[in-house]
């Protein structure tokens, strides 16, 4: 098995030369890789997320997923879990909560951290929740793709995660965003009604912004504060 501590020794590689751009491949090797309790799926439940969960479910039917729940979501990626829960009944969709909540978060730190210090914000609401459930985890897959930012061009299919001491895996590095488009169109599959309002990425409310449909995938995301990224992506 590829793990964190043998990963120079063990590194498989993937055609990406054909009709899922390698996703299948890697989907059907990670899942004959690592037992249930050993891979998790971190979904954000936008247009690549419910991409990666309906290759996925073929592979594994309940696999584990879990869902960095920030308690400032819009109720429109709540709608989409729940149609993703309807159309998968046997997947494991966890909702995991920070530690603190945003009371709490509001006495520590004051009120609406997110706009004086979002690198914390994100650190509490999401980094540690995640740390928390790869911990037990050898691997986690990711729907990052390469086209999405200069800082996941070089994404690959197997990464060493050295943030979270784990084997990140990223499917999906081939796509393009038209290439998710078509196929939610083409599986019917349920998607945030955002992504019609000019929301091409969803994350937090506070955070996320509509651009227009024309803009990059990551356009909208903490805009005019220079992040670009929450930090579960970043070493
Ligand atoms: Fe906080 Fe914004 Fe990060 Fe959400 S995206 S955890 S609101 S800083």
């Amino acid at each position: 098995m590829v793990t964190y501590e043998n990963w120079r020794e063990i590194s498989p590689s993937f055609s990406s030369e054909n009709q899922s751009k390698g996703a299948h491949a890697v989907l059907e090797w990670a899942y004959r890789t690592y037992s249930a309790d050993e891979i998790i799926y971190a979904s954000s439940f936008g247009a690549e997320a419910v991409v990666l969960i309906d290759l996925i479910q073929e592979v594994k039917s309940d696999a584990q997923i879990v869902f960095l729940d920030t308690d400032l979501h819009f109720p429109e990626t709540y709608k989409v879990i729940e149609q993703i829960e309807e159309r998968y009944p046997a997947l494991q969709i966890e909702k995991r909560k920070p530690r603190l909540t945003l009371e709490q978060q509001a006495a520590a730190h004051g009120t609406a951290l997110w706009k004086r210090d979002p690198g914390l914000c994100c650190q509490i609401r999401k980094v540690e929740p995640l740390r928390e459930a790869l911990t037990p985890k050898n691997a986690w897959i990711s729907g990052l793709r390469r086209e999405q930012s200069p800082t996941r061009a070089g994404t690959n299919f197997l990464n060493r995660d050295d943030k979270f001491q784990n084997i990140k895996i990223c499917p999906l590095i081939h796509w393009t965003w038209e290439d998710v488009w078509n196929h939610i169109r083409t599986r019917a599959l349920p998607y945030n009604e955002l992504h019609d309002q000019g929301y091409p990425s969803i994350g937090c409310f506070p955070c996320t912004q509509a651009v227009g449909t024309d803009g990059d995938s990551r356009a909208g995301r903490w805009a005019g504060s220079g992040k670009t990224e929450c930090g579960l992506h970043t070493n």
